[in-house]
């Protein structure tokens, strides 16, 4: 083994990209090293996960394999849309705030359209407003709709919301395209198939995490409408995501979907966030942001607070809404849970003290 400092290596909740490859995943890439096969996605491994993906989603979709998230979401989306088109999307979501403009450099210009979110999910109506509000030739003609489920803030679509959303897109002729970084956790938060939260749901395309599900790199593509996937080969070669020895892309996933993993994992990080959510419940100064539904958790607090949880050496980010994020992941440790609540708990009394001093 080549080592690395302990200190260096104690668990974080600042990301779900912060944990390691789950054994499945990783088992299936060794198993992979063994041999050799045809390079560029024309091999066992590649075919397998494929078929993995059909097979979980019960439809003869097209499934293809890129590096990261968003690479997935811009050539998804570069695929719906010409380049006077429009995505409708939500203030908070990824393709908007976190992908440095990728969506829009893939399609050649199609343009992003924010709309105003609650708690970070697109609603029906926000959908319909930003469709209709202009037909004229002087605006980008609306073309897709993207919703990140779960959200970007921990949030979770319903089916019933899917289905009312998925009709105002058929109803005004936009494509649906669903930024699933976190699709295992949504699942398993509501229960139900991934049929379901897709395609029978109304989802044209899906971006399907592993990433953030136990995987070391990865997501899959999976167009539920073939006909959207025309020449998507050449735009994932384009854009540099055609990996040569695609099979430790592919068959981490025949680990992660064959075995289950892909579920267990998610429900394992939505059950912490819920666990570490009553772990901190009570702490005074302290309040929980949002409703947990998945593997996020975000807190208030003021900034004295969560400067002194930073000086005992934890990680966490501010960046969606001022609330500090923490998420959890498939390898989240119950004890290391309940140091960080444990100082979270210290540090908030100390903060009451110094001001009722
Ligand atoms: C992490 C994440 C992605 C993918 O990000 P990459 O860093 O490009 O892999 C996409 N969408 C959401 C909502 C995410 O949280």
């Amino acid at each position: 083994m080549i080592e690395i400092a302990e200190k260096d290596l104690l668990q974080q909740y600042a990301s779900d990209n912060y944990s390691g490859i789950c054994p499945e995943a990783l088992y299936a890439m060794e198993s992979a090293n063994r041999g050799h096969v045809t390079s560029y996605g024309d091999d066992p491994w590649t075919a397998r996960a494929s078929d993995a993906f059909r097979h979980l989603f019960e439809t003869d979709c097209e499934v293809f394999f890129v590096f990261n998230g968003t690479a997935a979401n811009s050539l998804a989306l570069a695929s719906l849309c010409q380049s006077y088109h429009s995505v409708i999307c939500s203030d908070r979501s990824h393709v908007e705030t976190d992908e440095c403009g990728a969506p829009e450099f893939f399609s050649n210009g199609s343009k992003l359209m924010a709309a105003p979110s609650q708690n970070g999910k697109l609603t029906p109506e926000a959908i319909r407003e930003m469709a209709t509000k202009r037909r004229d030739i002087h605006y980008p003609k609306a073309r897709a709709v993207t919703l990140t489920q779960s959200t970007e803030t921990g949030r979770v679509y319903t089916l019933k919301e899917l289905g009312e959303i998925a009709a105002v897109c058929r109803a005004q002729g936009l494509k649906l395209h669903m930024d699933g970084a976190r699709f295992a956790n949504a699942c398993a938060s509501l229960g139900c198939s991934p049929a379901e939260m897709s395609w029978k749901s109304g989802v044209d395309v899906l971006c399907f995490g592993g990433t953030k599900n136990g995987m070391a790199i990865g997501e899959a593509v999976l167009f539920f409408d073939r006909a959207l996937a025309a020449d998507f080969e050449y735009r994932c070669k384009q854009a540099g995501q055609l990996a040569s020895k695609m099979r430790f892309l592919s068959a981490p996933w025949v680990g992660m979907l064959e075995s289950g993993a892909w579920l267990r994992n998610a429900e394992h990080a939505n059950r912490c966030a819920r666990q570490f959510a009553l772990l901190i419940d009570a702490i005074p100064g302290v309040e929980i942001a949002h409703p947990v539904e998945a593997n996020a958790v975000f807190v208030e607090a003021s900034e004295e607070i969560f400067g002194a949880l930073r000086a005992r050496g934890w990680k966490f980010y501010n960046f969606i809404g001022g609330a500090a994020r923490f998420m959890f992941a498939w390898d989240s440790d119950r004890k290391r849970m309940e140091a960080l609540s444990r100082d979270l708990f210290e540090c908030a009394t100390a903060a009451a003290d110094s001001i009722s001093r």
